[in-house]
């Protein structure tokens, strides 16, 4: 008896086996993560064209940071208007312009008693409003808190409010690239996070904090060569930085990409101290650096000094042209960043300010209306001094996408503003300036290549700036 008990036990032993096998993968992916990118559906200029979609790398990488028997899923409205999809568990982001819609998609999943959590640089400033539309809200860089928030919904404990601290960007993973929508011709890549400036109207320093911290530099070449896109860009605000590591940071970055042969090419935000880096951009050129995004904002020192923009104080508006000859020798589009709306900015100031953008060499013009963002310096002047237009909450926040008027400016009128933003967008994004600034740029960096890519990007800026706005009153 005893015998054929013991020949039995390796056939129970591998029946067990089995059986817990079995019951694992009835469990793996049965748990589903729903994450959303919403888009604002009262301005979707950016979304007209492919080249300006922005993937939503926040939730990439917190896909990361999800353990493997959740099966995950992004829907992304940058490419298609949401339609509920059935989830355990949903996940939203949310910049101010979004931020509206997000609450609408969170609204329609609590209706159906799926627990939503909300996350993103407008949540983390007003954790309050967003609470009325999640069951959980994630104030500061979500990464921090992800996997403790993910045990907690396992075990039924999910909290109201869950702070994080500053991530620990040297062990950040890649993002998961493979969840991404396949139209994005972009891929986009985090070197660094913070800013260690301080500008009025920024919600870096808020968010991120004003302390660089760097990834990992192989990590980032490795998640580099392994993306299928040609064409990167660099979230970074400020991909080169302000000090000795960060620019060896980014120096270590660009030769890993030029010994790798990666053959991308690429684009990112600078500050104007690259052009004390003359090194260093002949680096960047060598590893595929097309354009970079300088935040130029005005050219008159007043305005600078006024939204404490430091390191344009610094080199002098009269450095920009030098600056942009610099780029230009490297064959690199210069992508000017301006604002319209100023404290100091009056009629006549912006009509300086259109007429320098048309005639400088910037090759690519991004004009942006002055936006008080919530979590800023500015809004909260603009909210002390009783100064916002649009405050109609949250339905308003559709308004905080940089192209319309949402306060009271200092030395002008609302509509005085509107008007002088819309007749500097119809003379940056006339076909025949568009045309001019190609052939400048050709003339200026000898390489068609850069031209088409300023071309592009005139194109999707004119899309954003000539779009319809709505029949919004001052
Ligand atoms: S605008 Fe640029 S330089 Fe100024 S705080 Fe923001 S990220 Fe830093």
């Amino acid at each position: 008896m005893q015998g054929s008990f013991d020949l039995l036990k390796p056939v129970c032993r591998q029946f067990l086996q089995i059986r817990i096998a079995y019951l694992c993968l009835m469990t793996v992916g049965t748990k589903r993560l729903l994450l959303i990118n919403p888009a604002n559906s009262y301005r979707k200029g950016y979304l007209l064209r492919r080249e300006s979609k922005q993937v939503p790398l926040a939730l990439g990488i917190l896909a990361s940071l999800t353990p493997p028997e959740w099966s995950i899923k992004i829907l992304d409205e940058n490419f298609r208007e949401f339609r509920f999809r059935d989830a355990d568990l949903v996940g939203i982001t949310a910049v101010t312009a979004s931020a509206n819609r997000a609450f609408e998609i969170a609204t329609v999943y609590r209706e159906k008693g799926i627990p939503v959590v909300l996350g993103g640089i407008h949540v983390s400033s007003m954790p309050e409003e967003a609470l009325k539309f999640a069951d959980t809200v994630v104030v500061g860089e979500a990464e921090g808190v992800w996997k403790q928030l993910l045990r907690d919904f396992d075990s039924g404990n999910l909290r109201k409010i869950y702070s994080s601290a500053l991530s620990d960007m040297n062990n950040m993973p890649p993002a998961r690239h493979d969840l991404f929508h396949p139209g994005y011709i972009f891929a986009s890549i985090q070197t660094s996070r913070g800013c260690p400036m301080d500008c009025g109207f920024c919600s870096v320093p808020f968010f991120n904090g004003r302390q660089y911290r760097l990834r990992n530099p192989e990590a980032v070449v490795d998640e580099i060569a392994s993306v299928a896109n040609k064409l990167i860009y660099f979230v970074d605000d400020n991909i080169i930085g302000y000090n000795k590591e960060a620019e060896i940071h980014a120096a270590t970055i660009f030769e890993g990409m030029i010994r790798r042969n990666l053959k991308k090419e690429w684009f990112a935000q600078v500050s104007l101290n690259i052009v004390e880096k003359p090194g260093l951009l002949k680096l960047a050129a060598k590893s595929g650096c097309r354009m970079l995004l300088i935040g130029i904002e005005a050219e008159n020192p007043d305005a600078l000094k006024d939204t404490n923009k430091r390191v344009n104080l610094r080199l002098g508006v009269d450095n920009y042209q030098k600056a942009f000859r610099m780029l230009h020798r490297h064959g690199i589009v210069v992508l000017g960043a301006f604002i319209f709306g100023m404290e100091t900015d009056s009629v006549e100031s912006l009509e300086k300010r259109t007429k320098y953008v048309l005639s400088s060499s910037v090759d690519v013009v991004q004009a942006s209306v002055m936006t008080p963002l919530p979590g800023t310096k500015l809004f909260d002047k603009i909210s002390r001094e009783d100064r916002l237009l649009c405050r109609n909450f949250p339905k308003d926040w559709q308004h905080f996408h940089f192209s319309d008027v949402v306060f009271k400016p200092a030395g002008m009128t609302a509509e005085e503003l509107a008007r002088a933003t819309d007749s500097a967008y119809r003379k940056i994004c006339n076909m025949n300036a568009i045309r001019l600034k190609f052939i400048r740029t050709l003339w200026n960096t000898r390489s068609l290549r850069s031209a088409v890519w300023a071309w592009n990007s005139n194109m999707n800026y004119r899309s954003v700036g000539l779009e319809k706005r709505s029949e919004y009153k001052y």
